[in-house]
């Protein structure tokens, strides 16, 4: 399976200490891009490996985030979730399902700074309602 070769080459790349775990957990997250928490990841890991622990799910979380394999994705009195997507990008967040999609960045940032800041990295969280919940509204019009 070509996913598994990617997880253990990005674990290998960053010099992270490679276990069984933290593979499962980078192949949860990079499997389906839903940005789940750290709750519905130890759900889909406990399928596949069936004696893993939440505190390990978090511990390994933990690691992937130091390691910047993975970002969190912090949302206002909502539990953290987590994004394997490398690329620079910003998120979408929809108010009515509460789905997190993934919105590429512009290469060209439309941001005006004042002079004298350094900035290191942007994050801009979009909120609104994501095309199915527009459509389900419409269609039941
Ligand atoms: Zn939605
Ligand atoms: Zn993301």
């Amino acid at each position: 399976m070509r996913l598994s070769s990617d997880v253990t080459n990005r674990l290998t790349a960053s010099g992270i200490r490679l276990t069984r775990q933290r593979e499962e957990v980078l192949a949860v997250l990079m499997q389906k891009r839903d940005h789940p928490t750290a709750v519905e990841v130890f759900i889909r890991s406990k399928k596949h490996m069936p004696t893993i622990s939440l505190a390990t799910v978090y511990n390994c979380l933990d690691a992937l985030v130091a390691s910047g394999l993975v970002k969190q994705v912090n949302l206002d009195r909502a539990p953290t979730r987590y994004c394997a997507n490398l690329l620079d990008h910003s998120h979408f967040f929809c108010e009515e399902c509460g789905a997190v999609h993934d919105i590429e960045t512009p290469v060209h940032q439309p941001w005006t700074l004042p002079a004298g800041y350094l900035v290191k990295q942007a994050e801009v969280t979009f909120r609104g309602r994501c095309p199915a919940c527009i459509n389900k509204n419409l269609s039941n019009l």
